[in-house]
């Protein structure tokens, strides 16, 4: 007897699943229900319809029932709710939204992948006609075709995750006038906020009204009302403060949900049913490097669990490797990816770590195509055990941070690193990769061969007139400094060696940190043990300070900012 397949959802994990069991079996029957009206389209390039990066909403469905049935006899059934898992009778209840009739259908094993849901704060005025959510395909139609219906110029998106950034992005590319609003004091939680003052600065640069510290708590016709009393001009809003699985039916059922309130599965996506698999954004995954459990709404996970659980309902086995959570995202000119635990989470998480921060050159410095780019390295003390990295700008940081997931899901330590072999050419990088290099530094560090300030710590050496040398030679320092610091260029400081004291602490930077680094290794060598490297140096520096001195209008700690 053939073997009887439902699938609750049809895209990114459902349909996945369901062309994976037609692999893997060409006799069983398989069903998708999909509620809404497309299977499987593409819900990462929703937000690019709204600039015409994408420009047919239609291009964004990528199969339909027709194709499923045609070249997978799969039989996708669209506008068909599943309202009711019946397990003793192992059935569902179906709802056909064109006609409105119910029906059931008998499963052998039935997979759910029902996804998860835009959070909507209660708020004043959140069910009003210019409220929208960005999650399928009619969605994104519903708020292109208001945008330009009622001419909306004034829009405000609520949540800076990597949903809200796009739509914000798209939008401003539309011409639109866009306010960006978070609750907490960053935009983008998986990187760590020194980072993320690199987007603040970008968004803000493009012209986006970003609002950090507030959130929503009224929504008028045609203002936001933010907590500390400010209104926002906004004909339309556009809510991504973040998504909450898709639990309904498993609730329903009496399956059981895990401590973060999604879905529980064991190592192969089944329920406590053991007739009834569960994938995708409904789900809890496990971290492999925090042990915890956790929610982790990415299309990637999604596409495993979907593969895995469909092998495990022919007995094929897999290995289970826990998530780590890898992202990539372009914030207008640039890019940002993040892997593994950032600082945030190994505080919370009691994991012992340092980090190193560096911003060499994306590729050979006389290519024209050259840029900073700017990484973070986190790794264990002591172990040097590689826990997680972040990197922006504008070249290619999705290599480098893919390069770290690897490493990470090897369980590679900073030696491995800085012996991983990389394919190199001027063109696409450094013969000593971005990689390797963190991994250099990060040795160092963890050796105890020198000694390093963050970035976020130097405000407070300035305020306190810490004893800080400017390692760039002289034309550099005069187009912008930090306020007290002395210009002792590494190629005079063996001349200049009296004027840098040994009785107290002594801060050096230069552009990026590599020649201040020479520099403390020679400082050292002469004897000095009080020598700090700041590491990210002034472009860093300049990064870091910029959108806070803008928005606050603080005093600065520069005389001018470099930027490259
Ligand atoms: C705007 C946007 C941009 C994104 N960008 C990225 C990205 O760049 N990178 C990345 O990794 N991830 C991205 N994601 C996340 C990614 O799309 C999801 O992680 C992935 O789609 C999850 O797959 P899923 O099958 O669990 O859920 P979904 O793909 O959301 O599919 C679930 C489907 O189930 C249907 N459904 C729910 N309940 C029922 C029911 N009872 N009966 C029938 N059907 C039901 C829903 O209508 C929905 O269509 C993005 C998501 C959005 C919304």
């Amino acid at each position: 007897m053939s073997n009887r397949v439902l699938v609750v959802g049809g895209v990114a994990g459902g349909a996945s699943v369901a062309a994976r069991a037609r692999r893997l079996d060409e006799s069983a029957e398989i069903t998708m229900f999909e509620k809404g009206p497309h299977v499987s389209f593409s819900n990462c390039a929703l937000p690019f319809h709204l600039s015409g990066i994408v420009e047919n909403s239609e291009d964004l469905v990528l199969m339909n029932p027709d194709k499923f049935a045609k070249q997978y006899n799969i039989d996708a059934r669209t506008n068909s709710e599943v309202m009711k898992i019946n397990r003793e009778e192992k059935t569902v209840t179906v709802k056909n939204h064109a006609n409105g009739e119910e029906y059931t259908e008998a499963y052998d094993k039935l997979f759910l992948s029902p996804g998860a849901k835009p959070i909507m704060p209660p708020v004043e005025g959140i069910d009003s006609p210019h409220v929208f959510t960005v999650r399928n395909v009619a969605d994104i139609r519903k708020l292109q075709n208001y945008l330009q219906n009622e001419d909306v110029k004034d829009i405000a998106v609520v949540g800076a995750g990597y949903i809200g950034i796009e739509v914000v992005e798209n939008l401003k590319h539309a011409g639109k006038d866009v306010s960006l609003i978070e609750a907490q004091n960053q935009v983008m939680a998986p990187f760590d906020v020194d980072m993320a003052q690199l987007l603040h600065k970008e968004l803000h640069d493009q012209g986006v009204n970003l609002i950090l510290n507030d959130a929503i708590v009224k929504i008028d016709e045609d203002t936001v009302e933010l907590k500390a009393g400010k209104k926002v001009p906004a004909k339309a809003v556009v809510m991504a403060v973040g998504v909450a699985p898709e639990t309904g039916l498993a609730k329903q059922a009496g399956l059981e949900l895990g401590e973060t309130g999604a879905i529980k599965v064991d190592h192969n996506y089944q329920t406590n049913d053991e007739n009834i698999y569960a994938v995708g954004d409904a789900i809890e995954v496990y971290h492999r490097q925090t042990r915890q459990r956790m929610k982790l709404p990415l299309a990637g996970p999604a596409q495993r669990q979907a593969r895995a659980a469909a092998g495990h309902m022919y007995n094929l086995p897999h290995q289970n490797t826990g998530v780590i959570g890898s992202s990539v995202i372009q914030v207008f000119d640039l890019n940002a990816a993040s892997t593994g635990v950032n600082e945030k989470c190994a505080k919370d998480t009691g994991i012992q770590y340092d980090f190193v921060y560096i911003i060499p050159a994306d590729k050979v410095g006389l290519m024209p195509e050259s840029n900073p780019l700017h990484f973070k390295l986190l790794y264990e003390v002591p172990t040097g055990k590689i826990l997680g990295a972040q990197a922006i700008g504008k070249g290619n940081v999705d290599k480098r941070i893919d390069i770290i997931a690897a490493m990470i899901t090897k369980d590679a330590t900073l030696e491995d690193l800085k012996e991983l072999e990389l394919c190199y050419s001027v063109l696409y990088g450094t013969a000593k990769d971005v990689v390797n290099f963190a991994a250099l530094v990060g040795l160092n560090l963890l050796n105890g061969v020198y000694k390093q300030v963050t970035v976020p710590e130097v405000r407070e050496l300035v305020e306190n007139d810490a004893f800080i040398i400017d390692a760039r030679e002289k034309d550099e320092y005069e187009n912008g400094h930090l306020i007290n610091a002395v210009n002792i260029p590494l190629s005079e400081f063996r001349e200049r060696l009296d004027e840098i004291p040994t009785d107290q602490p002594v801060y050096v930077h230069c552009r990026s940190g590599q020649r201040s680094y020479n520099f403390c290794m020679a400082l050292q060598n002469k004897g000095y043990h009080n020598v700090y490297n700041m590491s990210g140096s002034y472009l860093g520096i300049c990064q870091h300070e910029y959108y806070n001195d803008q928005i606050t209008g603080r005093e600065k700690i520069v005389t001018e900012y470099n930027f490259n």
